[in-house]
């Protein structure tokens, strides 16, 4: 899931006569580090964006170096998750990084409890650049799952945090947030999405 950008050039006033060139150089670099890490991860129109992924068998170290790729291009990519089938590996595991508590993986998760609530925002994807559609989601979820050393986990979440998993977990089964908005915007988001696909 991508972070909103919406924000980013708020604060531009004050920056001109303090050190401009170092700051332009920062941005710079971050910006080819984004694309360099949107470059290894899959885009629409990609198939392995739609296949559903295995369970995780094996709790070894290639599964812990996966994880360990998945969280440096999430967060060169400047986003807030990361699913195995987005860099092509069909397996169940997603990183998340919705808040500041750092980033976790889940192998294998499933739904443990599911809220009645629902509410609609935007979000965004990794692998859907450039598009932002409305999608409801369930405000409380409690997962079940390992980590990458096959320990268990239980995991609470509520609003932002609930959201960005309910968007990993459908990765995990092949579904984008195209499927999931109304029609208007699906028909938006394919008329962004279809030149790149067809350059591809
Ligand atoms: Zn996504």
């Amino acid at each position: 899931m991508a972070h909103d950008h919406d924000h980013d050039h708020e604060h531009d006033d004050h920056d001109h006569d303090v050190e401009p060139d170092e700051d332009t150089q920062e941005r710079a670099e971050t910006e080819a580090r984004r694309q360099l890490a949107l470059a290894q991860i899959r885009q629409y129109g990609d198939p392995a964006l739609r296949l559903a992924a295995h369970e995780v068998e094996d709790f070894d170290d290639d599964l812990r170096r996966l994880v360990e790729r998945m969280i440096a291009l999430m967060h060169d990519a400047q986003g807030v998750g990361l699913a195995a089938t987005q860099v092509g590996v069909l397996r169940r595991l997603f990183v998340y990084e919705p808040d500041e508590e750092g980033p976790r993986a889940l192998v294998n998760p499933v739904v443990a409890e599911r809220g009645e609530e629902t509410s609609s925002d935007e979000e965004g994807c990794l692998s859907l650049q450039g598009v932002r559609v409305p999608v409801d989601r369930s405000t409380r979820l409690v997962l079940e799952g390992k980590d990458e050393h096959g320990a268990d986990v239980r995991v609470e979440l509520d609003e932002y945090a609930a959201r960005v998993v309910q968007h990993e977990l459908d990765h995990l089964d092949g579904v984008l947030i195209i499927d999931r908005t109304d029609d208007e915007h699906r028909k938006e988001a394919l008329s962004t999405l279809r030149p790149r696909a067809v350059l591809r």
